[in-house]
């Protein structure tokens, strides 16, 4: 007996020929959610950012750093 293929996201097996063309999943539906999750995962495991970027995006995000020049904390409070 063959077992018949399921849907890597919601498991509902696949039988229906015309669904088969959004293969290996169930619809067309499935298919984008299972893009979209790998696509959050490509995001989670960014490593290889070059120095440049991290420093662009540092200056942009305002994360508190030694290099700052100008620092708030500087002005006493009132
Ligand atoms: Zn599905």
């Amino acid at each position: 007996m063959i077992s018949p293929m399921t849907c890597p996201v919601c498991s509902k097996p696949i039988h229906d020929s015309e669904e088969q063309a959004a293969a290996p999943f169930c619809s067309e539906r499935c298919k984008k959610v299972d893009f979209f999750r790998w696509w959050d995962g490509q995001y989670a495991i960014v490593e290889n950012i070059p120095a440049d970027l991290t420093d662009q995006l540092q200056a942009e995000l305002g994360e508190p750093d030694q290099s700052v020049s100008e620092d708030p904390h500087d002005f006493p409070p009132q």
